[in-house]
């Protein structure tokens, strides 16, 4: 008795592995104690089994999209404080979370000053978009331009530009701190060409539309570029002063303040 279930085990695991069903595997004794426990018949055990090893396939896959997306550093919605950035809108960002512009391809333009939130919310945004199964890459603009200058032979550009178009969303950070050559203008507006009711783009840039010029060089580029980008694009500007400093002026008072009160004095007086 025991040997036949032993070699019944051993098959089971067996088959599992060439099915490549590992929480099936792992999990199918417990289960099958539960149901037992249950008075669950076969049918609710199988399906009860086979959910198990959809939700941790999903969570792999989500985990492998995020990986693929090579966040600098993660971050959330949850830890963005709305309060302390009032021009950017809580509904839009909140509505934006459900990714309905990636389907209909538009895009997102992210303007403001240094350490006002872009990366954080541009971060948020296509985080999300790996939970929900799209496929997301994030990139400052200046490493992508560089690649697609450095790729000088055919087949490592054309490499790059086929990985591009595999993309759902396509993050382009930081677009503008530093002005482009006149090939990487160039490239970088094939770039958002080629992405133009393909591919959505999440811009981060620290530039007024009348600086584009500047960074892009000739006005002519600056003009597709911006036609292509803006056509069907939401702009989210976060205004006001870099949250970096707000947060360290406020680290710096509160020790003095959560202190002793006569400190407090000292210091305000
Ligand atoms: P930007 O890309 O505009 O230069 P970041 O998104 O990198 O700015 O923000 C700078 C730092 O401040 C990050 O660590 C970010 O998480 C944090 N930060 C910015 N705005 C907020 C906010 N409203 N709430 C919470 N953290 C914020
Ligand atoms: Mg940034």
């Amino acid at each position: 008795m025991k040997a036949t279930e032993t070699t019944s085990t051993v098959l089971l695991a067996h088959h599992l592995k060439a099915l490549r069903l590992p929480t099936v595997a792992a999990e199918c004794e417990k289960v099958a104690a539960q149901a037992a426990a249950d008075n669950a018949d076969h049918l609710s055990y199988l399906l009860r089994l086979t959910e198990l090893e959809l939700l941790e396939r999903e969570k792999r896959a989500a985990e492998r999209r995020v990986k693929a997306a090579r966040f600098p550093t993660m971050k959330t919605l949850e830890t963005f404080d709305f309060s302390a950035r009032p021009s950017v809108n809580k509904v839009l960002v909140a509505e934006m979370m459900r990714c309905e512009y990636i389907d209909k391809k538009e895009n997102v333009l992210l303007v403001g000053n240094p350490g006002t939130g872009k990366s954080h919310l541009a971060t948020a945004l296509a985080a999300q978009a790996c939970a929900k199964g799209y496929r997301v890459r994030f990139i400052r603009t200046t490493e992508l331009v560089t690649a697609l200058i450095e790729a000088r032979d055919e087949r490592t550009f054309l490499r790059l530009k086929g990985q591009l178009a595999k993309l759902d969303l396509l993050v382009l950070d930081e677009l503008g701190y530093v002005p482009a050559s006149k090939v990487g203008s160039e490239l970088l507006f094939d770039v958002i060409s080629t992405a133009y009711e393909r591919t959505s783009l999440i811009v981060t840039t620290n530039l007024p539309f009348e600086s584009w010029t500047e960074v892009l060089g000739s006005e002519r580029l600056t003009g597709a570029t911006l036609d292509r980008l803006t056509h069907r694009c939401r702009i989210i500007e976060t205004k006001g002063a870099s949250y970096r400093l707000q947060d360290a002026k406020a680290r710096t008072n509160r020790p003095a303040r959560s202190t002793t009160p006569v400190e407090e004095q000292k210091t305000s007086s």
